[in-house]
C-alpha cells in the first residue's frame, strides 16, 4: 500500500489501475480506524481490483472547534490497518490540498440536510460532508464508493447527491459494525470515560427494543418510541433526538408502514454519539 498526499499523484495511480483493467473502489474516512471502517475496505476489496482509502479529517463538517481539535488521529496506525485489509492506496491529503486558498464552492443537498443531525449540528455540517465527498469523488473518480449505515443521514445525502449530480459511481451502504455489547463502533468511542462507556450501549438497546416491538406487530410510532425511551431513562440518557422517519425522505412518520429509519443521538459529557436501525412493519430491524 502506498500513501499519497496530492490529487495529481492520486489521479496517476487511479489511471494506471484502470488501464490495467481494474475497477476502482473508494472508501472515504476521517481515520482512527476501527472494524466499522475496515469492513468497508474489506467490502471494497471484494468488489474492486483497486482500493483507495481516504483519510481526511474534514474541518468544514465540524460544528464545534473542540470536537475537531480532539478528534483522534493516528495516521501510522491507520496506514497499517488499511494495508492489513488490502487497501492499495491511503490518500491522506493536507487541508490546503483539499481546500486551496480562495476555495468558494459548496454542495448542499437541501431538504435531507435539515432534520435530525441538521437540527443539532446546523445545515453547514452536511454542506461540509456533501462538498468534501463531491471533491473526493472527483479526485479519485471511482467506479464504486463505500459508506456505513451507521451514518444513515449522511449515506442518504450521498446517494441523493450522486443521483442529482450524475456522478458515474455506484454507492454501496454497508451494515453498522457493533461492539459485543451492541454499541455502534465509532472513532469517538475512545473519548468516552468509563462510566459513559458503560451507559452508551443503552442507545442500541433502545433501538433494538423498537425493532423488536415493530417486528412483533406494533406499528404505532409513539408507542414503540416510548418503549425505547424507557430504556434510555434507566441509564439517565436524555437524547438530542430519538425519532422515526421515512428512510427515504426523512419526514417524520406516525405509523410504521414501509422502510422507516429510527435514529438517535445523545451526548455523554462532551462526546456525541449517534446510531440508528431501519425497521419495516412485519420485518423488524435490518
Ligand atoms: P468516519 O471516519 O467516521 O467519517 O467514517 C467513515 C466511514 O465509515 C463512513 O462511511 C461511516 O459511515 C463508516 N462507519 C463509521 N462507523 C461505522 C460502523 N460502526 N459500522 C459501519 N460503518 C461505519
Amino acid at each position: 500500500m502506498i500513501i499519497i498526499r496530492t490529487v495529481t499523484e492520486l489521479r496517476d495511480a487511479v489511471r494506471a489501475a484502470r488501464a490495467a483493467g481494474k475497477r476502482v473502489g473508494l472508501v472515504p474516512t476521517m481515520g482512527a480506524f476501527h472494524q466499522g471502517h475496515l469492513s468497508l475496505v474489506q467490502r471494497a476489496r471484494e468488489q474492486c481490483g483497486f482500493v483507495v482509502v481516504t483519510l481526511f479529517v474534514n474541518p468544514t463538517q465540524f460544528n464545534e472547534s473542540a470536537d475537531l481539535a480532539r478528534y483522534p488521529r493516528d495516521e501510522a496506525a491507520d496506514a497499517a490497518l488499511a494495508a492489513s485489509v488490502g487497501a492499495d492506496v491511503l490518500f491522506a491529503p493536507a487541508v490546503d490540498e483539499v481546500y486551496p486558498k480562495g476555495f468558494a464552492t459548496t454542495v448542499e443537498v437541501a431538504a435531507l440536510a435539515e432534520p435530525l443531525e441538521g437540527v443539532v449540528r446546523g445545515t453547514q455540517h452536511f454542506r461540509g460532508v456533501a462538498t468534501v465527498v463531491t471533491k473526493l469523488l472527483n479526485m479519485a473518480q471511482p467506479d464504486e464508493a463505500f459508506f456505513g449505515q451507521k451514518d444513515a443521514q449522511q449515506a442518504l445525502i450521498i446517494r441523493r447527491l450522486v443521483r442529482d449530480l450524475d456522478f458515474p459511481v455506484r454507492i454501496e451502504v454497508c451494515p453498522t459494525v457493533r461492539e459485543a455489547d451492541g454499541l455502534a463502533m465509532s472513532s469517538r468511542n475512545t473519548l468516552l470515560d468509563a462510566e459513559s462507556r458503560r451507559r452508551a450501549p443503552a442507545l442500541s438497546r433502545a433501538l433494538f427494543a423498537v425493532s423488536k416491538a415493530v417486528a412483533d406487530g406494533d406499528t404505532n410510532v409513539d408507542a414503540v418510541l416510548k418503549l425505547g425511551r424507557s430504556i434510555l431513562i434507566e441509564e439517565g440518557i436524555e437524547p438530542e433526538y430519538f425519532a422515526a422517519v421515512s428512510a427515504e425522505t426523512l419526514a417524520p412518520v406516525e405509523v410504521i408502514d414501509g422502510e422507516t429509519l429510527v435514529a438517535i443521538a445523545a451526548r455523554f459529557g462532551s462526546v456525541r454519539l449517534i446510531d440508528n436501525v431501519i425497521v419495516n412493519s412485519g420485518s423488524g430491524a435490518s
